[in-house]
């Protein structure tokens, strides 16, 4: 990007709240991959003469959202029909929020940078349409599985606050902690229960107008979020320094090609004629419940991370890991509060458990933590017992003893074994002799070699006493 244009991006996100039935009847969820239109009623279906009644726990999942996003709630708050014509919307109409919505004027906080909500609201998904096709007998057919349609969707929608394709996917993946971390949603991208529109626009530097805006569609990883913003971004410099203007309007993002392309020019929000749905009467937000709600929140991402740096002096790209998930935070405190080192901890978390995704019980990664420091057990034993202790829930020491790790730290045994390891490796023995302490890795490793069953420590301390 060059030094004159800024970038400017807004984000809507919906995000599926953890509920089990749908917004406004009792249909389940289902799984994706269910078979098609098993999760469906009149209601969904949009047969005339029924009557849509809000989910509580969806509305509760948004006012949650709101409020750790430190929105302002309203008294009350309404839903309206947002109308236009689809096949895979059986109704005619979405209902949605227009100019009552359920929260405003929130703030979220990534990298040390303030980013404005501008609103979170409720609303449902669409059915789902799925093309067949034989290009060669012309024979097209069309299918709509209405599973999806009526599942509850927040929408939430920022400022154009954001300023670069980094700080976008920063805001995602904070978003997406935070509503784990209240337990508003599991917020999977996989599975399509987070869904990122980035609106996109470049001006000059030092201006205060915004630029003509392109809204991408489809996102549905990071780092597809990350690489439409970037590619995005080029194409309106591109089009602007050669003296063109961008045109507005809704783009998608090909995997395939990596490349945005064009899917329809903006409508206006006048197009879609919003009226207040008629068979919902607004919802009243009795500000003792919302009270309720507020102080039920757990202690959110930012804050915590800030504690695990302060309490337990983590470096950054630890708690990078730790505290992107409620889990692993929660994980990282119960094994310290066992007694294990939390350095030592943080390390297993960090490179042993959540790159498998398969968390160990509190009790058993701090007892484990607790074997490999005091050498008990070597570093790579205790992956195998990580491993074996998250399959079966058994205790290290169980599998420890099961297994036969005792490790041999008879000191005249250890004498014996080191002594030849400094007979056959004179350079070393000498080098270190030397002040060179870095050969003690090769030393070690030898022993290692010859000995796996040796405790380290002990065997590390019996070499430098030999050579001293
Ligand atoms: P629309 O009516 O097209 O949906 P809105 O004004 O409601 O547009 O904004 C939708 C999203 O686009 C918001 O997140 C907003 O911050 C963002 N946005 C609006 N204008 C711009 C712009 N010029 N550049 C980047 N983002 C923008
Ligand atoms: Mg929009
Ligand atoms: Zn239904």
């Amino acid at each position: 990007m060059s030094s004159t244009w800024e970038i400017v991006i807004g984000m809507e996100v919906h995000v599926q709240p953890r509920t089990r039935s749908k917004m406004f009847c009792g249909c389940a969820i289902g799984e994706l991959g269910d078979p098609p239109n098993t999760h469906v009623c009149e209601v969904c279906l949009g047969l005339p003469g029924v009557l849509p009644v809000p989910n509580k726990a969806a509305v509760e999942a948004c006012l949650k959202t709101a409020l750790a996003l430190g929105c302002e709630i309203p008294r009350h708050t309404k839903f309206d029909r947002k109308n236009y014509m689809y096949p895979d919307l059986p109704k005619g109409y979405q209902i949605s929020q227009y100019d009552l919505p359920m929260s405003v004027n929130g703030h979220l906080e990534v990298g040390g940078h303030k980013v404005r909500i501008r609103r979170v609201h409720l609303e449902e998904d669409t059915g789902k349409l799925v093309h067949a096709g034989d290009k060669l007998h012309k024979a097209w057919e069309s299918y709509v599985d209405l599973n999806r349609a009526g599942v509850p969707l927040m929408e939430i929608v920022t400022e154009p606050d954001i300023r670069s394709a980094d700080q976008a996917r920063d805001y995602a993946m904070e978003l997406r902690t935070l509503l784990r971390t209240i337990g508003a949603s599991e917020a999977d991208m996989e599975k399509g229960q987070l869904r990122a529109e980035p609106n996109v626009s470049i001006r000059r530097q030092g201006s205060e107008e915004l630029g003509v805006k392109t809204e991408l569609k489809n996102i549905n990883s990071f780092r597809a979020l990350h690489r439409a913003i970037l590619f995005e971004v080029d194409r309106h410099r591109q089009v602007l320094e050669s003296g063109g203007t961008v045109v507005q309007e809704t783009r998608g993002w090909s995997e395939a090609e990596q490349r945005t392309f064009s899917q329809r020019s903006k409508e206006l929000a006048e197009d879609y004629r919003y009226f207040p749905e008629p068979d919902i009467p607004p919802l009243e937000l009795d500000p003792p419940w919302i009270e309720r709600l507020r102080e039920a929140l757990p202690e959110m991402p930012a804050p915590r991370r800030e504690r695990l740096v302060r309490a337990h002096g983590l470096p950054a790209s630890d708690v990078a890991v730790i505290g992107a998930d409620r889990e692993l935070a929660d994980l990282f405190e119960g094994a310290v509060a066992t007694g294990a080192a939390a350095k030592q901890v943080a390390n297993w978390i960090v490179g042993e458990v959540a790159p498998t995704g398969k968390l160990p019980s509190a009790a058993n990664l701090g007892e484990l933590v607790k074997l490999v420091t005091d050498g008990s057990i070597t570093r790579d034993q205790g992956r195998e017992v990580l491993a074996e202790s998250v399959e079966t829930g058994r205790t290290p020491a169980e599998i420890v003893a099961e297994h036969g790790f005792q490790q041999v730290s008879d000191e005249s045994e250890l004498r014996v074994l080191a002594q030849a390891v400094i007979d056959a490796n004179p350079k070393a023995a000498a080098d270190f002799r030397g002040g060179k302490k870095q050969a003690m890795q090769a030393l070690m490793a030898e022993l290692r070699k010859r000995a796996p069953q040796a405790n380290p420590r002990a065997a590390n301390e019996v070499l430098i006493r030999l050579l001293s």
